[in-house]
Order: structure tokens, then sequence, then C-alpha cells
């Protein structure tokens, strides 16, 4: 049974689905007036791992996020551009796609925008009129919070404290047209210049709460299983959507509420004012966007992320362990024959089928990706201990490629790249072999040929050759030099081996 944190219920509930097999979710989208930074990036990173989770797990997802495509800051950057609000919009929403595509994001299964849904939310907003939710004022349309008596139960707030915070700003003179300082627009009167459409309270356009809940009702249909996004749209986003969704249809909004924790850089709050805001694609220039994904994983969704050079390069080093492991399996299978037997095949399908278990039982708790990639990890260090460092060894290749095979298996659900990593055009030590291998054995052994793994073959032979002939300086020589790039030579009753040596 798969449990999830559901915001509302403030616990770990187990999670059924409404319709047997399906999971229906809504994800709040960008508002499409610059380019996304690396918070917004940890949001849609985690929800795209859960979405994929539940995908392995068999379920049949629908997807929905939207994408607002207008919004005062939109047309606030279109008026300091000198730019209409929907070129704006079109810029920036493509820009968002493209950054997920980045890091390997999953495209939704809808991504409807907000200018294209008008009638819908006009709909909405007068549902909200005729049941005494919502009122016009001057060209706006405020929800009226009073008359719904569970606002403030998904962000555990109280109607009353939130109203003393703002008797203050009342006395001030902010006051509005609402009639009380908590109610807010559900539709906005149009101001000169900005993109309005027709309604029956005059040109105006929607407010951005309505916009989500129209949308998730429309795709979904009410109630639908979760409704998530990041903490900080938990207040009053979610709290307003679920309020005007629930008043209007008098129907249960989203059946569970999940939010992704924050991300800080160097244990700091991520703000301009900071000077340490940093937007997705300025930080994949450098770095390569599995590893940021990784370094994502290794904290839970819920918890606060830290974000630092120091953590990215940990990053680094552990998912190249889990590379470097497969290509030295990959090395194996190609290079079987001959080679000593390390795997018996019953254990190895057994370990496989536990190490499966624990994958699932971790994700199954509220999705505890660090949990699941620990388990990884023993997997991996149990099998590095038993080929003794080395996969240069292993002739039960089906044993090998079944272990291969449930690696890539359990870091694709985590949408990594394996198969790009694996091939991995850097060259870089954990590469099958240098190509000074090659070089070592035509100047050591007469090799002629181009493959790593045929040269190791021609110097483990031509030293075998000097061993047997007693020039002992020549094997020796041989020996140093593959350790100079990297590689020991181990003698086992089965003959010579190399293996990598790890640093
Ligand atoms: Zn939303």
């Amino acid at each position: 049974m798969i449990k999830i944190y559901d915001t509302k219920q403030r616990a770990k509930v187990d999670f059924e689905t409404l319709e047997h097999g399906k999971v229906k979710m809504y994800v709040c989208g960008p508002t499409v007036y610059n380019y996304i930074h690396i918070g917004n990036a940890r949001t849609f990173i985690s929800f795209d791992v859960i979405r994929r989770y539940f995908e392995w797990r068999k379920f049949d997802v629908v997807f929905v996020q939207n994408v607002t495509d207008v919004d005062d800051k939109i047309i606030a950057k279109a008026n300091e551009e000198g730019r209409s609000a929907h070129e704006v919009a079109a810029e920036y929403t493509k820009a968002f796609i493209d950054d997920m595509h980045a890091v390997n994001v999953k495209d939704p299964t809808i991504r409807p925008c907000a200018t294209q849904e008008i009638p819908d939310m006009i709909k909405l907003v007068q549902e909200l009129v005729d049941s005494g939710h919502a009122y016009e004022a001057g060209g706006d349309v405020y929800f009226d919070v009073r008359s719904f008596p569970q606002y403030g139960e998904l962000s555990g707030r109280n109607v009353d404290e939130m109203e003393s915070g703002h008797r203050e700003l009342r006395t001030e003179g902010i006051a509005d047209r609402k009639h009380d300082p908590l109610d807010f627009a559900v539709w906005k009167a149009a101001k000169p210049g900005e993109p309005a459409w027709d309604s029956p309270w005059g040109k105006g356009r929607p407010g951005w709460h309505l916009e989500c809940s129209t949308m998730a009702q429309k795709y979904l249909g009410l109630p639908f299983d979760i409704h998530g996004g990041g903490a900080d749209l938990v207040f009053p986003h979610h709290e307003n959507e679920c309020a005007q969704s629930e008043a209007a249809t008098g129907r249960v909004f989203a059946n569970h509420w999940m939010h992704s924790g924050m991300l800080r850089i160097n244990s700091e709050k991520m703000s301009k004012s900071l000077g340490n805001f940093l937007l997705l694609r300025d930080v994949l220039k450098t770095v390569d966007p599995n590893v940021l994904r990784f370094l994502m994983l290794q904290t839970h969704y819920r918890s606060p992320l830290d974000f630092s050079s120091d953590r990215l390069s940990e990053a680094e080093t552990a998912l190249g362990r889990i590379v470097t492991f497969v290509r030295n399996l990959d090395w194996g299978i190609e290079n079987a024959a001959g080679l000593q037997d390390v795997f018996d095949p019953a254990i190895v399908k057994d370990e496989c089928r536990k190490e499966k278990i624990a994958f699932i039982t971790a994700m199954d708790d509220d999705f505890n990706t660090s949990k699941a990639l620990g388990t990884i990890f023993d997997f991996i260090g149990k099998k590095n201990a038993e080929i003794g460092g080395s996969a240069l060894s292993v002739r039960d290749v089906a044993s090998a490629q079944e272990i291969r095979d449930l690696i890539m298996e359990l870091m694709g659900v985590f949408g990594l790249q394996m198969d790009k990593l694996v091939a991995g055009d850097e060259p870089q030590e954990s590469d099958a072999f240098p190509p000074e291998i090659v070089t070592l054995a035509a100047e050591v052994a007469g090799y002629e040929g181009s493959d790593g793994a045929e040269a190791v073959d021609a110097l483990l032979a031509a030293r075998a050759e000097a061993r047997a002939a007693k020039d002992w300086a020549q094997a020796d020589a041989i020996r140093d030099r593959l350790g100079a790039l990297g590689f020991a030579v181990e003698d086992t009753p089965q003959g010579a081996r190399i293996s990598r040596v790890e640093d």
C-alpha cells in the first residue's frame, strides 16, 4: 500500500485511488514571465518522480499541469519591455518546456493554458456569484471567505486570526472594494491596456487561483486524486483554489494534497535580494541534469533541500559509482569467456528480488527516494565486494545481465538517463578503458587493433609470456604501466586479471 503525506490531513495516509488503477493528479504550473529557478525545478522534478513511480507501479496516470499565461507579473514585464503580454507569455512558455525537457521531466498528459479556458472560468465565477459565495464590486468579483466555513483547513489557519492581521492594513486606508479584507479576487476588472475578455461583470480577466480551479475540474473532474505543488503555494493559492471549487460545486476538490519542500542555497533562503537566485538554465550550463536530479533525489521531497557546490560534487561522485558499476558489468558481459565465476545464479535471482522489494518499500513510504537510493547502494556495495572491487570477472553473463537490468530499471523510475550516462562521452576515469591502454599494448605486446578489451588481453598475454620466460623485469614493467593507467593486475588460480583501482 502506498502511503502519502497529505498536507490537509497533516498525516501520512494510505493512498487509495478514486478510480481503480488510475491516478488523476494536478500540479500547478508556472506563471510564464521569466525563466524558472531551481526551486521551481525541484517541485517539478519531485512530482515527475512521483508520477514515474505511479506509472512504474502500473497505475494509469493522468497528469494535468497548467500554464498561467495571463497575470499581473506577465503584464508588468510586457509593459517594461514594450511588448504584448501574449508575446512575453509565449516566449517563457517555450522556455519552460525546454527547461523541463532538459531535466528529463515528462510532459504532462494535458497542459492547458489559462487564456484558452476563459469561457469555463467565467462559468465558474458565475456559479460562485449565483450560489452566494462571490460578489461583484466595481467590475471585480470577490470570493466571500466568510461564506465558506472550511476556509483555512488546508493550510491550518484560523480565519479570525488572519482577520486581525489584516485590520491594521484597513485602518491605514489600504482597504479596497472588498467586503472583508480576507476576500480575494476571482475576476479582475481590466485596467487600460491590459489583456481583457468580455464577461457579465464587464471587461476583465480571471484571478490566478480561479484559473487552476477551472482547469483542474475541467480536465480531471471532481474529486481527483492528488493536487500538488511547492510548499509556498499552500497559502493562499491552494487554500483559495480549494475554497472556490468546493463552494461552487459542493463537492470535494482534491482527495489528497501534496507539497514539496523548499530549496535553500548554501543554507540560505534563495532570494533576489540575497543575490543567490539561481535559474535552472544557468545551473545546467555547468551541471549535468542527471547530477542535479540525483542531488534532489538524495533528499526526501518534503524536506528542505540544501543546494551547494559541495552537495553537487557529492551527488556527482555517488551517481558516478552507480554508472561505473554498470560499466564494469558491461565489460564483464562482453568479455566473459575464460574469466572467473563470481555469481551464483540462484542467489543473484533472490537478491535482485529482495532489492526490488526494498526499493518498493522505501518508495511506497511517501516516496522516500533517499532511502530507495540507499537500498541501491547497499546492493551495489555487496556485489562489488563479491567481485573483489572489480567486475572484470563475470562468467555468468545471465546473472550479470539480471543485475544490470534491475539497476537500469530502478534508476529509470527516478528519471535518470542511465543509458546516456553509461554510454558517457566524458573522458574520465569511469570510462571502461582509456585509449592509453591500446597505445601501451601496441608498444609492449605488438597489438595492432584499437579495442580496449583486446588490448588488455594482449597485455596480460605478454606479461604471462614474460613470466614464463622468467623475464621478471618485463612482467613487472607491464604491471607498473597498467598501474599508472589506473588498473591493478591480480594473479588468480584462473590466471591473471585486471581490475580498476577505485580512488
Ligand atoms: Zn494552481
